[in-house]
C-alpha cells in the first residue's frame, strides 16, 4: 500500500509572530523551487501563530496543524481551544497525546481518544503520539505499552486519511538520543499489526511517523525503514534549513 510521506513539524511553546513569519516565508520558498516535491510538509505552530501563519500558508503546499485540543466543540472551558476553532484557523490536523501533554499534564490514552474522537468529528486529521519512558523500554516492556496506548488512543471512525499514528519514544525526545533501527522497525510493525487488529485492512493505509531527535543527519535512516512514513519533528523544526533538509530526506525513498 502506498503511503505518502509526512514530515510534521511540531514547534512546542516556541514561536513569535516575526520570527515565525520569517520561517515559513523560507519554507514556502524552498518548497516552491522543489517542484517535484513528493510528501506533505505540516507545520504545527503554538494556538497563538494558527491564525498568521493560516492566512500565509492558504492556498500553499505546506499544510498546518495545532499541537493540542478540547474534547468539546464550544462551551465552558477556560482557557482551551477545540479542533472547530483550529480547523476556523485553517488547521487540517491536530497532535494529540504528545507526552509531554501524557506526563506534564497527565492525560490518559481516554482522554487522548476523546480528544482524537474531536478531531476527526470537525473533520480533520488527528496524529495520535505514543511511546515508552524509558524504564519501560529497559524493562523490555516497549512493545506492550504502545500497543497499550494505541488500543486506548485509537478514535472511532478512523481511516488513512483522518489518522496518522507517532511513535516517540519519550527518552529521544530533546535528547538527542535514538533507537537502533531494529527498535525502530520492531515498534512500527507491532503498530502496524495492532492497527491491523483494531481497524481491519484500513490499517494498512494508515502513516506511522518515528519522532524523537530526528536530525537532518539522521532522517534518511528512519524514512527508509520499513513501516516509517514520516517524521515528527520537535526541536529541528525550528529551523527552516534543518527542517528542509529532513522534507528533502523523505525525497527518493520508496514508499
Ligand atoms: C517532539 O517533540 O515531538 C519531538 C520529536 O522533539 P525532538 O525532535 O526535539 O526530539
Amino acid at each position: 500500500m502506498d503511503r505518502r510521506k509526512l514530515i510534521a513539524g511540531n514547534w512546542k511553546m516556541n514561536g513569535l509572530r516575526t520570527g515565525a513569519v520569517d520561517l515559513v516565508d523560507r519554507l514556502l520558498d524552498m518548497r516552491a523551487e522543489e517542484e517535484g516535491f513528493d510528501a506533505d510538509l505540516l507545520v504545527c505552530p503554538p494556538f497563538t501563530l494558527l491564525d498568521r501563519l493560516g492566512q500565509q500558508l492558504a492556498g500553499s503546499k505546506i499544510l498546518l496543524g495545532a499541537q493540542d485540543c478540547h474534547t468539546e466543540r464550544s462551551g465552558a472551558y477556560t482557557g482551551d481551544i477545540s479542533a472547530a476553532m483550529a480547523k476556523d484557523l485553517g488547521a487540517a490536523y491536530v497532535i494529540v497525546g504528545h507526552s509531554e501533554r501524557r506526563t506534564l499534564h497527565q492525560e490518559s490514552s481516554d482522554l487522548v481518544r476523546a480528544k482524537a474522537d474531536s478531531v476527526l468529528a470537525a473533520g480533520l486529521t488527528a496524529i495520535v503520539c505514543l511511546g515508552e519512558s524509558e524504564p519501560e523500554r529497559r524493562a523490555g516492556r516497549a512493545v506492550e505499552v504502545v500497543r497499550r496506548q494505541l488500543a486506548g488512543s485509537l478514535p472511532g471512525g478512523a481511516t488513512p486519511a483522518n489518522l496518522v499514528v507517532a511513535y516517540e519514544p519519550i527518552w529521544a525526545i530533546g535528547s538527542g538520543r535514538v533507537p537502533d533501527a531494529e527498535e525502530v522497525v520492531e515498534i512500527h510493525a507491532a503498530l502496524r499489526q495492532g492497527l491491523h487488529d483494531l481497524m481491519g485492512s484500513p490499517a494498512s493505509g494508515v502513516r506511522i511517523l518515528y519522532g524523537g531527535s530526528v536530525k537532518p543527519s539522521n532522517a534518511k535512516e528512519f524514512l527508509t525503514l520499513p513501516d516509517v512514513d514520516g517524521c515528527l519533528v520537535g526541536g529541528a523544526s525550528l529551523n527552516a534549513d534543518e527542517f528542509w533538509a529532513i522534507a528533502l530526506a523523505s525525497q527518493g525513498v520508496p514508499a
